[in-house]
């Protein structure tokens, strides 16, 4: 007798990305803002195409990936058939991937030094397009994280309008794992403001809900739509 096999591709995770949307929809309006006001980021990094499938025929349309190999393999074959999708970068980009990484995402939210910053500007001379793009900045003032320290955010984000004339829309933030995240989302909130964004990219399955009243505009949420990668 063979043995019955479970083939993870086949799980349908519909259920949890309504539900994610539905609890997104609560937290906006509970903040005074609309459902619509706050985008949802399906992160489907370390996912197949089978996986993602059920999710792109139930209506999601942005995605983020942190990978820029492992996005264009996936995504320009998944595009071929939904053009209308938007990707999303939120793992950090090497200046050697700049230009896979711009002719594939929509936005780039991981634009955090100098070096990138200017990459990026000399390949959008070169091709006369540029996805939007968000700095990422490192609340917790983590080592080991990506991310311009929010001390020199300002000066950043400055050099990145005057020096490279970038489309800087907003920020993006990853808080630590053992802090209390409302602390790094205000942060963000706040140097956001004083530099005139309108977008901020944070929150993620465990915490989306605090940033959306903390003012998210986007959130990423991969596990509690996916499941455990
Ligand atoms: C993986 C990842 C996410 C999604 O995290 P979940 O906890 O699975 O929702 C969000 N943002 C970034 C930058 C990530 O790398």
């Amino acid at each position: 007798m063979h043995t019955i096999r479970q083939h993870n591709a086949f799980v349908d995770n519909t259920a949890n990305l309504e539900f994610v949307k539905e609890q997104i929809s609560a937290a906006a309006q509970r903040s005074g803002r609309g459902p619509d006001d706050v985008s949802l980021v399906a992160v489907s990094k370390a996912f197949k195409a089978a996986t993602i499938m059920p999710i792109l025929a139930a209506g999601q349309r942005v995605f983020g990936e942190n990978r820029v190999q492992e996005a264009v393999d996936k995504w320009v074959p998944l595009r071929a058939k939904y053009p209308e999708i938007r990707l999303h970068l939120i793992g950090s980009l090497q200046s050697n991937k700049v230009s896979d990484a711009m002719s594939l995402f929509d936005v780039i939210e991981t634009v955090d030094r100098p070096k990138l910053a200017d990459a990026i500007a000399r390949l959008r001379d070169r091709i006369g397009y540029c996805p939007d793009l968000l700095v990422q900045v490192n609340t917790g003032e983590e080592p080991q994280k990506a991310g311009v320290w929010p001390g020199k955010a300002d000066a950043f984000i400055d050099r990145c309008r005057t020096e490279f004339a970038l489309p800087v829309r907003g920020l993006m933030c990853i808080p630590p794992l053992d802090e209390e995240p409302s602390l790094h989302f205000g942060l963000l909130r706040e140097i956001a403001l004083r530099n005139n964004l309108g977008s901020l990219s944070m929150g993620m399955s465990a915490d989306y809900e605090i940033a959306i009243a903390f003012g998210a505009t986007h959130v990423r949420v991969g596990t509690a739509i996916f499941g455990r990668r």
